[in-house]
């Protein structure tokens, strides 16, 4: 991500779409992204039939991914994943920086009706028991690393906020909002998807305010959590007014994210950065299915054709590939 400032400029008015914005309120030593989307969520979305609360939640991780994957200091992957017993078996993200984004859930339909015919199809009701994992992959010869956090049955900001404690000891605050945007007026689509994202972190360049974390707990009595994240007033402030954000400001068409930024920290000084636009696109494509197939035995192939061909469908995109099965034998 670039840091270098932007000249000082007037706060665009309506929000750039699909873009993330890094911006710092230095006062207070916090820095941060918005994200906003609105084409690019349709285009995910769009590709898949998913029922409403399921495509919700797909845009709240997708959200979080871009939020998560946009801190990248190098050209990479970053792919975050769940892993869950409920209703909502699986959700990926796959993004590559700077801005491409890719994402599919995989889910149990009528137990996701169920849900939602019991009104019980939130968030952290679909998700269920299990775990979020997030890996980074620099390419073939660098190492992987996974950070993992527990699902227990509340949302994508939560196992967030669980995450930036336990494993960064980072005082993070993320907020999600999806909503579908009707389009009763125009011609066209019934609706369109749109989602927002903020995220806030505490980052003081003193070592003395970063106190806390890595103390070891001294006289502390037994059972003590060791792990005190350093409860700053800065970090108050911060933490107080992220908490003040409505989704409808999230995703609201009429409010871009300098807008909202300025509402929100007008008081304290806040400077946002270059913005990276964010892009719906696959990766596959023939030539990968193809030599996928072909690195599968005889034996499975033959078993992969239906009325004489064989059909691949990317679970991403939806995009359909059909070879006849001399094209792909070894
Ligand atoms: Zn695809």
């Amino acid at each position: 991500m670039s840091e270098t400032a932007t000249p000082s400029r007037t706060p665009a008015a309506i929000p750039a779409e699909d873009a993330i914005l890094p911006f710092e309120v230095a006062s207070l030593d916090l820095r941060g992204r918005t994200v906003r989307l609105g084409p690019a969520l349709d285009r995910i979305l769009g590709s898949h039939d998913y029922p409403l609360p399921v495509a919700k939640l797909l845009g709240e991780a997708i959200a979080l991914a871009l939020l998560l994957g946009s801190s990248l200091k190098f050209e990479g992957r970053f792919i975050l994943q769940t892993q869950t017993d409920g209703p909502v078996r699986m959700l990926v993200v796959d993004f590559t920086s700077p801005g491409r984004v890719r994402a599919c859930a995989r889910f149990d339909r009528e137990r996701v009706e169920a849900a939602i015919a019991e009104r019980a199809a939130s968030p952290g009701e679909l998700l269920g028991q299990g775990h979020l994992a997030m890996t980074i992959d620099q390419g073939t010869d660098m190492n992987r690393y996974q950070g993992l956090v527990a699902l227990t049955g509340g949302g994508l900001e939560d196992a967030a906020h669980e995450y930036f404690l336990r494993s960064e000891q980072i005082p993070t605050r993320v907020r999600l909002a999806v909503g579908e945007e009707l389009n009763a007026a125009h011609a066209g689509p019934r609706h369109r998807w749109r989602a927002g994202g903020m995220l806030l972190q505490f980052l003081p360049k003193s070592a003395e305010r970063m106190r806390g974390p890595d103390l070891d707990p001294g006289d502390a009595p037994e059972g003590t959590r060791p792990h005190v994240v350093a409860e700053d007033d800065a970090w108050v402030a911060g933490r107080a007014l992220i908490a003040t954000v409505e989704d409808i400001e999230l995703i609201d068409p009429a409010l871009s994210s300098e807008r909202l930024l300025y509402r929100l920290f007008h008081e304290h000084g806040v400077r946002v950065f270059r913005s990276t636009s964010v892009e719906a696109t696959c990766s596959c494509s023939r030539q990968n299915v193809e030599n996928m197939l072909r690195s599968f035995s005889q034996d499975d192939r033959d078993h992969m054709v239906e009325n004489g061909v064989i059909s691949v469908t990317c679970e991403f995109c939806s995009s359909n590939y059909v070879f006849e099965p001399a094209e792909v034998a070894g």
